[in-house]
């Protein structure tokens, strides 16, 4: 497997990028070399590389100006550019920092001082990079739900609050739908927690393939999810539950067989809150259980 890290050596002195990859080679990078800045350019976007020595006095674009493009590129920027040149007056060290580049090192250049100075940027980079990752999951674990990996209330009543501004800001329809399986308690107690569990699984994934990529579905407790569905009338949303409340019906549960659900449906109104729209479909949710269950209502 090769994990060596990669390192691109910019600079258009032959002598100096044979001796550096020489240099580094030998210290297990890999490298690649290119003669100018827009070469350099070119090479990363089409390679993936870990670090950028570069040199500032080139034909062509100088260091500073490639470094600034560079940053401009979302696939190059979060590449760490350590400077690697012969002016050392602190008015070009400076101009280095400003142009984007993490270090700055003069030639000629004490290697194993260089070598330090690389190590530490990717080690840093290594960091970052396990840093977002641990953020991307702390993200995920804080908005799914565990058991159904669909989104959980915490979500969506950030995503709720979100929706009505954007709908009453642009005047577009938003219609939500609560959604109750019917006489669940049952379920658990005739074939126990865990196949509540696969049931409450297997609703999931009906819901799922019958709701648009734009809809936000989530669980809001129990055995109650709720989906709000954007740019959809009342008249959508009936559609909508009631191909819901259908194939869940005609659904043949794998241990339970028989499963159905009550929907409520309401649509968000100009003068509506989050707090009003809920309770008011939670109310035609409670006119759909009392109504005799594995209906759906609407209320507007
Ligand atoms: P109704 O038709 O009126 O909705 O009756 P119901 O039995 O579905 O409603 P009720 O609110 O009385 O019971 C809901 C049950 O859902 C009780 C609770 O233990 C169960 N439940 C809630 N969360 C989970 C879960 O994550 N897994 C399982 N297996 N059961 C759950
Ligand atoms: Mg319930
Ligand atoms: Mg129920």
């Amino acid at each position: 497997m090769e994990n060596k890290k990669h390192i691109l050596l910019v600079d258009d002195d032959k002598i100096n990028l044979n001796l550096l990859t020489e240099f580094l080679t030998k210290r297990g990078y890999k490298t690649s070399a290119v003669q100018d800045g827009q070469k350099a350019i070119e090479f990363l976007k089409e390679n993936s590389c870990n670090l950028i020595l570069l040199d500032v006095l080139m034909p062509g674009i100088n260091g500073y100006e490639t470094c600034k493009r560079m940053k401009q590129l979302r696939e190059i920027k979060d590449i760490p550019v350590i400077f690697l040149t012969a002016n050392n007056d602190h008015d070009s060290i400076i101009e280095g920092f400003q142009s984007g580049g993490v270090d700055y090192v003069t030639k000629p250049f004490n290697s194993l001082e260089l070598l330090y100075r690389i190590d530490t940027q990717l080690k840093l980079q290594d960091r970052t990079c396990e840093l977002k990752k641990a953020l991307q999951e702390v993200e995920k674990l804080s908005t799914t739900d565990p058991l159904t990996h669909i989104f959980n209330r915490l979500k969506f009543d950030i995503l709720l609050k979100q929706q009505i501004e954007i709908s009453q800001r642009y005047v577009s329809s938003l219609s939500i739908l609560f959604i109750d399986i019917d006489h669940f308690k049952f379920v658990n107690d005739t074939f126990g927690h865990n196949i509540g569990d696969e049931v409450l699984i297997e609703v999931v994934n009906i819901i799922k393939t019958l709701i648009r990529n734009s809809d936000i579905f989530a669980r809001w407790g129990g055995e109650e999810f709720t989906i709000l569905t954007p740019e959809t009338d009342l008249a959508g949303a009936r559609i909508l539950a009631n191909k819901i409340r259908k194939a869940v019906d005609e659904h043949n549960f794998e241990k339970v067989q028989k499963v159905t659900i009550s929907i409520g449906v309401t649509e968000l109104k100009i003068t509506d809150n989050a707090k009003k729209l809920l309770k008011r479909v939670d109310n035609a949710l409670y006119n759909a259980k009392n109504g005799g269950r594995n209906r759906i209502e609407v209320l507007s």
